[in-house]
């Protein structure tokens, strides 16, 4: 089968995406393959954020194209070579792309696609879609590059959506790195249990129980250094509040915002801004696709904590070509812990 997306949603209108945005179509890809193609079997894909902004006729950022109507959808992927007449790939080879098509069966463009190496996750492929590929990347050289974590600084760092796949992975890293405190913010008592027993961070407070700036205040009494923030909103005006002077916000993304009609990154509120300036807190635009020239280094960097045990992994995998839609709704609405999978591969 082939997905084909489908948009009810009218661009530039405030809009929470359901399954119902995306349909399944039968049809029929070429049995002979030109020069420079290859023939894969999808064997996982990935559902993420940044593809509501795909849903609006303007994404809001030059590096993303609109989705169109009827088009097959596309994101991050994993499949194997079935037949190859490309010099780089085999059959049997494992291999990416960050524009893989929403089909069981596909030809694509070698030039476009990456080879993987099993042995780096011990054989857990879908890693390569969340701690060992483009999440981890974003949690690693969010921290490297904005954080200024400095290891026997006795920083404290907040994460919010801690408990998805870049926050999970921020705190942990952030801990590597040298932070002394780490504090997740998550949207479960679940998620914020995994987050302190499992992921070893120091707390988490669940923002849809309680007040928010009174428990970061107890749980930081030392003020917050570092901010990993992917939420934005009332969630982040809380933490920009307890932030000390010359910290750092990792300006990762702002999910709260993306089903509403404002700029990203969206403006704070007048008096939240004004101790951003006083304070002089960082908040630069993160994209992580401006650093992949230390992508090679830091997948293995990842990989190896991962082998190590030192970084721990979730996922919450659906299976089916069919279920896609859903897991997507679901990610965007807190039904993942860890990074959202919908795996082909049984
Ligand atoms: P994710 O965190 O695995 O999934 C999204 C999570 O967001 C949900 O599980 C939900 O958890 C939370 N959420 C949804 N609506 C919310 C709201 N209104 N307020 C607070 N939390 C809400 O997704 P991800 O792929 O790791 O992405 C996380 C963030 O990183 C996104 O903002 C994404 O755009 C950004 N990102 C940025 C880059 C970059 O280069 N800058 C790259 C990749 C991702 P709860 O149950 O906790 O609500």
């Amino acid at each position: 089968f082939i997905y084909l997306f489908h948009s009810n949603i009218t661009p530039g209108k405030n809009g929470v995406p359901v399954a119902e945005n995306f349909r399944l179509e039968p049809s029929t890809i070429a049995d002979t393959l030109q020069a420079g193609q290859v023939r894969v079997k999808t064997l996982y894909l990935s559902v993420d954020p940044y593809m509501r902004c795909r849903m609006n006729e303007d994404t809001g950022s030059d590096y993303l194209q609109p989705w169109q109507l009827s088009e097959v959808a596309d994101g991050g992927g994993i499949g194997v070579v079935e037949e190859s007449k490309h010099s780089n790939f085999a059959k049997g080879d494992f291999v990416t792309s960050f524009t893989w098509p929403w089909q069981t069966l596909a030809v694509l463009n070698g030039d476009l696609l990456q080879k993987l190496v099993p042995q780096l996750v011990d054989g857990r492929l879908s890693y390569f879609l969340g701690a060992a590929g483009i999440t981890g990347l974003t949690a690693l050289l969010g921290i490297r590059e904005k954080g200024h974590v400095a290891a026997g600084a006795n920083q404290t760092m907040v994460v919010s959506g801690a408990a998805g796949a870049c926050g999970s992975l921020a705190g942990q890293i952030g801990r590597l790195e040298g932070c002394s405190r780490v504090v997740g913010i998550a949207g479960t008592d679940e998620k914020c249990s995994i987050l302190v027993q499992e992921m070893g961070f120091d707390a988490a407070i669940n923002y849809k129980k309680g007040d928010v700036a009174k428990q970061l205040r107890e749980l930081c009494p030392g003020g917050v250094d570092v901010y990993f923030d992917n939420v934005g909103g009332d969630i982040s005006d809380a933490v920009i509040s307890q932030m000390n002077q010359n910290s750092h916000i990792i300006l990762c993304g702002q999910i709260s915002q993306y089903n509403k009609d404002v700029p990203y990154p969206p403006p704070l509120p007048p008096d939240i801004e004004k101790i951003q300036k006083e304070r002089n807190i960082t908040r630069e635009r993160f994209l992580v696709l401006n650093y992949m020239d230390k992508q090679e280094a830091s997948v293995l960097q990842l990989c190896q904590w991962i082998q190590e045990g030192k970084l721990k992994v979730r996922e919450t995998v659906v299976e089916g070509l069919e279920n896609i839609g859903a897991a997507f709704q679901s990610m965007m609405s807190g039904g993942n812990i860890g990074k959202q999978i919908i795996s082909l591969s049984k």
